[in-house]
Order: C-alpha cells, then sequence, then structure tokens
C-alpha cells in the first residue's frame, strides 16, 4: 500500500484497499503500543512518575489519558515483557494481546502471593505458549489448570471491585466469606448483640473498621514506618538513656499524622499535594545523619514512593 492510499479517506477506498489499509493502521497500532511500554518500563526505572504521581498507574492515567483498567492492563503487559522480552515480537504480530498479557503477569503474581512459588522463566515461557492466539475466557481456564486455587482468588477479588450504585457514590460488592470467616462474624455478633441483636453485614464492617482505626489512633500512634532518609526505627528508650536522635514519642507522631491530614505532604511538580494515604511514613526533613532532629517542625509525612524519590535525590545516597 502506498503512501497515497492512506492519505485518502475511508470513503474513497475500494473494498481492497480499505481491508489493507484496516490491517495496515492496527499492525501501526500494535506497534506503537509495544513502543509504549518500553517507555513505560523506563519512566519506571527512572521514576519519572513520582514528581507529578504517587504512582505509575495514577501517571498513565492522568497523564496519559487512559482508563483505569487500559492502565493496569498496560502496566502489567510491561511488567511481563520485562521478565520475557520475547513476547515483544507476539505483542506486536498480535499473537499476545495486552490483555491476556496482563492476565498472565496477574496470575503469576497472585500465585507467587498465595503460594510462595515463584514460576521460573521456562514455566512462563510455556504458559505464554499456551495461552498464545486465546480470547481472555480460554486463557482464564489455561491458567486455572495451572493453579485452580490461584484462578479462584483472582475471579473472587475481581467480584470484589466497588461498583457505583448510588449518587451519594455508594458502591456494591460481591463478597465471597469463607466457613472460617462466616464463624469470626457469628462470634462478632453474639458479642455486640447488646448494641444489636441482629446487625447487617454492612454494619459489622462499620463497627469493625471504626474499632480498628480508633486504635491505630490510638495510644500507640499510627502503625511505625522506617524511612529511608532514617527515621523511627529506635525503640522508646528507657527512662535514664539519652533518647536516640531518631526517636519520636507516640504524641509527636500523632501530632505529625493529624497535621497532615493523614495524607502524603509531597508537594509535586504541578505545585499539587500528593493524594496518597497508603503506606505513609514519616519522615525527617533535614535527615538525622546531617545533625536534623526529631522536631514537630522536621517531620513529615511521606508516602513511600516520594519518601524513596527524596532519598534518591539526597547527594551521597546510591
Ligand atoms: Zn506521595
Amino acid at each position: 500500500m502506498n503512501f497515497s492510499t492512506f492519505s485518502k479517506a475511508p470513503q474513497t477506498l475500494n473494498n481492497h484497499d480499505l481491508l489493507a489499509r484496516a490491517r495496515e493502521l492496527a499492525h501501526e497500532e500494535r506497534r506503537a503500543g509495544v513502543a509504549l511500554l518500553h517507555h513505560l518500563r523506563e519512566i519506571d526505572r527512572r521514576r519519572l512518575f513520582a514528581l507529578n504521581h504517587s504512582s505509575l498507574h495514577e501517571y498513565v492515567v492522568r497523564e496519559l489519558g487512559y482508563s483505569d483498567g487500559a492502565a493496569h492492563r498496560r502496566i502489567s503487559a510491561m511488567r511481563l515483557m520485562s521478565s520475557l522480552p520475547e513476547i515483544e515480537d507476539q505483542l506486536r504480530s498480535g499473537a499476545l494481546t495486552l490483555s491476556t498479557a496482563s492476565q498472565v503477569q496477574n496470575f503469576l503474581r497472585a500465585e507467587k502471593k498465595l503460594t510462595g512459588n515463584a514460576a521460573s522463566t521456562a514455566e512462563m515461557r510455556q504458559i505464554v505458549a499456551k495461552v498464545e492466539g486465546k480470547s481472555t475466557r480460554e486463557a482464564e481456564s489455561v491458567l486455572a489448570v495451572r493453579a485452580p486455587e490461584v484462578a479462584q482468588h483472582l475471579a473472587a477479588r475481581k467480584l470484589e471491585r466497588p461498583r457505583v450504585v448510588g449518587t451519594d457514590q455508594s458502591v456494591q460488592v460481591t463478597l465471597t466469606l469463607s466457613r472460617e470467616l462466616q464463624l469470626k462474624l457469628q462470634r462478632l455478633r453474639d458479642r455486640t448483640a447488646h448494641r444489636d441483636p441482629n446487625p447487617s453485614l454492612t454494619q459489622q464492617i462499620e463497627w469493625l473498621a471504626d474499632f480498628t482505626l480508633a486504635k491505630l489512633s490510638g495510644a500507640s500512634g499510627e502503625k511505625r514506618k522506617v524511612s529511608s532518609s532514617g527515621a523511627e526505627a529506635m525503640p522508646a528508650p528507657c527512662k535514664n538513656a539519652n533518647p536516640s536522635p531518631r526517636y519520636i514519642s507516640s504524641s509527636l507522631r500523632r501530632e505529625v499524622w493529624r497535621r497532615a491530614a493523614h495524607r502524603c505532604e509531597m508537594r509535586l511538580f504541578s505545585g499539587m499535594r500528593c493524594s496518597r494515604t497508603h503506606l505513609l511514613q514519616i519522615d525527617h526533613l533535614h535527615p538525622v545523619a546531617w545533625g536534623g532532629a526529631s522536631t514537630a517542625d522536621n517531620l513529615q509525612l511521606l508516602c513511600a514512593v516520594h519518601n524513596q524519590l527524596k532519598s534518591d535525590r539526597l547527594p551521597g545516597q546510591v
């Protein structure tokens, strides 16, 4: 097909050229898709997404304009391609789709988490060969044969995905409760019957959430994390000892969390503040190793990504 065919509007092409052009465009789209995966891998390696976002996923959604699902598929396929560089050809030819590559990567990750067994490179190659040219549903069956319990776990997780059902942002989820969990909830109902003899599952979850959050914010402070730039690693000192400069009292820790409104305090390049509320860590603005103190004005709350970004930028860090 020559350039002049590409410059013509589809309505002006004859049947043969129209079909040939559609094939060419699909190939071009897959080629660009693979090139994008290479770029994402490099952006991830340099952690460039952290300049304005708290995760690569957030970057792909907000900066590149993909939906949550499309971003997830591309990042998962990129990770599989990092482990098995040869799938690049299959992705480009269409023998392996982004969806199937993502499915394999998610399955292998869940398998490692659930069973502790990481698939070898040879096993990964075998799996990819088996799902090549298969639809998502067919690939699901192939993976289920390898590890039924992992397939079951992933199916349950899929059902747990919240679906917005109300104008007040209420969501609907489908939960699979093990027999063990059902018995625990029954015991909880028995122990709290004085409050409500027949609470709904939603009420029970709310009680549990309130109770756990109150406990986490209680006397012991928020869960301690070790900051890579140096904080919170030391236990409370005994009365007669000089406190370590890294030591942060529970009350000070609570003050830092409260002041930050339980959210990462990193100011992004865009001027916005990071919105991350997950895996937060207390960090010394001026590192302890450089004489920084554990005082309220020298402490901040950072998410793990931005704490790492800050550490990477400190001179002398490797
Ligand atoms: Zn952050």
